[in-house]
């Protein structure tokens, strides 16, 4: 089941709140999305609204979920201040209420209830939306399979399986951070002098990969499967994603059993979960294969998926290092690229996870793999940039760079836009490399 397009969506609806209607905004009343915020020393759910959160439990407190059913999910979200009682029972009716009372158009007292809700979002500190208990990674971008594997296997880039299965592997929950925490540069064993052992060092080829992650809504029971018609149903949202990478350490380790140690030291998202809901005008078809493709197996394939399973989501990586901020240069772009060019859906690749009867859980959090596209301006991570380090990427300061410096700020976007809606964003998902320890 994909959501369909509502009331909640339509882009004549304005905002009391002034910032919301701003055109640039990433939080206009059609986007709503969630997070986890500190607000006068107690952490709780809030609602990105302009430039302003909207505090679940004080709306609650103030008697604002009246309706039957929003009231319910309120206190879903009340409970603790974790998504994942929402992310399991859903946020639809709590969406549908609090579109009604930050619209221009409701009464004055509402209005005045509402604003008693409300902090300014430079005044407070973000946390993880959930505890993520299970962290898992794919690899769906086939340009970026393409061009990583062209640097390795000049010949035959693509694994004989990457058309057939959305390739992922386990990553690491306890490492993941919200945005704006800093990365301590990893140590570990590097091998680039072939004839000499390797040798414990911080990594020389620490790289950023721009990728979405979504959040598992409704789970499955150990040993059941999850039909691909029924794949979004559990999918509560998602969020922006930088898998930080040491291309030393994963070079000298990754065979035969993939990622450990080069990605598993911290991985950053950002503090917002954009529902599906929210982002249901900006549906598209499945990638379209080339004519000599496979069509994917049966249990990853129906109309649905096919016709709508994409998402246009357009994605921004931007640096910048110590020298710029110092010299007040604005971030540099590094990069664009979209969702759409996923060669894998989401749903498909949530289906394949649990095809095994691996039981998904409520907050478990997974990741695209690094989005590129086909364009050389769309590769999202430097080992895919630079060729591996062999071409440079040249900063406006005169820098230049073939992986990441101490100093270094990466800092990603993301944002639909489509004619006949609203655009709303992602907000920010950014982190700073600060030395080795
Ligand atoms: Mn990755």
């Amino acid at each position: 089941m994909i959501y369909e397009i509502n009331e909640t969506h339509d882009q004549n609806l304005k905002s009391w709140v002034e910032s919301a209607n701003a055109p640039d905004t990433d939080f206009p009343i059609q986007n709503l999305p969630f997070c986890v915020f500190e607000g006068e020393e107690m952490w709780n759910i809030g609602i990105a609204i302009g430039d302003q959160i909207l505090g679940m439990t004080a709306c609650f407190e103030n008697g604002l979920f009246s309706d039957h059913e929003a009231e319910m999910e309120a206190k879903y979200a009340n409970d603790n201040a974790d998504l994942a009682d929402l992310m399991h029972h859903g946020a639809s009716q709590l969406r549908k209420r609090v579109s009604e009372i930050l619209r221009d158009d409701v009464d004055d007292a509402t209005k005045k209830l509402v604003q008693r809700c409300m902090v300014s979002m430079s005044d407070v500190d973000f946390e993880l939306p959930t505890f993520i208990g299970d962290y898992t990674d794919f690899y769906c971008s086939i340009y970026h399979a393409t061009n990583v594997g062209k640097l390795f296997r000049p010949d035959n880039p693509l694994m004989p399986n990457y058309k057939w299965i959305p390739i992922g592997y386990h990553g690491r929950a306890s490492s993941i951070v919200v945005s704006g925490e800093d990365v301590v540069r990893p140590k570990g064993q590097n091998h680039s002098k072939e004839d000499a052992p390797p040798v414990y060092i911080p990594s020389k080829a620490l790289d950023y990969e721009m990728e979405v992650g979504f959040f598992v809504g409704k789970g499955n029971e150990l040993g059941e499967t999850i039909d691909i018609k029924d794949a979004e149903e559990h999918i509560f949202g998602l969020c922006l994603v930088n898998d930080w990478s040491a291309r030393d350490i994963q070079g000298w380790e990754y065979q035969p059993l993939g990622p450990f140690l080069g990605k598993s030291f911290a991985t950053t998202i950002s503090p917002f979960v954009v529902t599906m809901e929210a982002l249901a005008p900006f549906r598209v078809p499945a990638f379209e294969r080339d004519a000599d493709d496979p069509k994917p197996l049966d249990y990853l394939a129906n109309e649905e998926n096919e016709k709508f399973g994409g998402l246009d989501i357009k994605l921004e990586v931007y640096i910048q290092t110590e020298k710029m901020r110092s010299e007040n240069i604005e971030p540099f772009l590094l990069s664009r690229s979209n969702l759409k060019d996923l060669y894998w859906t989401i749903g498909q690749m949530l289906t394949h996870h649990a095809s095994n009867g691996c039981n998904l859980q409520t907050g478990d959090l997974m990741a695209t793999g690094t989005v590129s596209g086909k364009e050389d301006s769309e590769r999202g991570c430097l080992l895919e940039m630079t060729k591996r380090g062999a071409e440079p990427v040249e900063l406006p300061s005169g820098e230049t760079r073939k992986f990441l410096e101490d100093g270094d700020e990466i800092i990603m976007k993301g944002f639909c836009e489509r004619e006949g809606f609203r655009r709303i964003g992602f907000g920010r998902c950014r982190g700073r490399i600060v030395p080795a320890n």
